[in-house]
């Protein structure tokens, strides 16, 4: 019998998932530097959503802090159980948000990306009231109007903004979207970082396994990478 480590499963998947985020974030890092950004100007936010919890573990063993994930129950399920043994994590809500989660949502995450009308930022607003926690907001932004798609169409930001701003306080730090499949990404990238420029904005969560270094050289500072990370998700049952 080998005592060698490398002949346990586990071990060899942890070691290629360690493999796999320094490789990413060095196509981060080489990417920015392609635009003429420094290196940290971007975040890796880990989008862990339906994965196995060994590769989960495997991502906090390599170091890595910063996670997303699109369903409030299902990150409950995985984060509330993980956050006493790392209080520094980071998590982002990248998913659609329905009002009866907002309780849930505002007790978990950080930063919840996928605000995208005045109902969620309304709810979102008293929620903060209530409990004093404050995470972040990114709002959605439709950028290929897609009729099925979560995210604000682009000509109803500014008023998103307005309300956020003026009336109720909520601290919007940028924009998130998700192009249309089957389209190039780079004119969604594009729109997102004109956008936010014009609204004063710094964030931006753009890109995603295929095409995170195209949203970097379009300004990303969050890209949102699952599959490249940790490998394909298994089927939702
Ligand atoms: C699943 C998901 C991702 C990650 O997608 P990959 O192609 O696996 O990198 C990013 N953003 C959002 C909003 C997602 O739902």
């Amino acid at each position: 019998m080998s005592t060698s480590q490398s002949n346990d499963p586990d071990q060899i998947a942890a070691q290629r998932i360690a493999g796999n985020f320094a490789a990413i974030q060095a196509r981060m890092a080489g990417a920015a530097r392609a635009a003429g950004r420094d290196a940290d100007s971007v975040r890796l936010v880990a989008v862990s959503k339906m994965q196995p919890p060994e590769r989960v573990a495997a991502a906090l063993a390599a170091g890595h802090r910063l996670f997303g994930e699109n369903r409030v129950q299902e990150a409950l399920g995985r984060w509330g159980g993980l956050r006493p043994d790392h209080p520094d994590l980071t998590l982002h809500l990248v998913g659609p948000l329905q009002t009866n989660k907002v309780r849930d949502a505002v007790a978990l995450f950080d930063v919840i990306e996928t605000v995208d009308r005045p109902k969620l930022a309304r709810a979102l607003t008293a929620e903060m009231a209530r409990t004093g926690r404050r995470p972040d907001f990114l709002i959605q932004v439709n950028t290929g109007e897609e009729p099925q798609k979560a995210g604000v169409a682009p000509d109803g930001l500014g008023d998103l903004l307005a309300l956020c701003g003026d009336e109720l306080d909520l601290p919007v730090r940028g924009l998130m979207c998700i192009p249309p499949i089957g389209e190039p990404p780079a004119l969604h990238f594009a729109l997102l970082s004109e956008l936010a420029g014009q609204c004063g904005l710094a964030e931006l969560s753009m890109g995603m396994s295929e095409d995170f270094e195209t949203a970097i050289r379009h300004g990303a500072t969050l890209v949102r990478v699952g599959t490249a990370l940790f490998g394909e998700r298994p089927p939702r049952r």
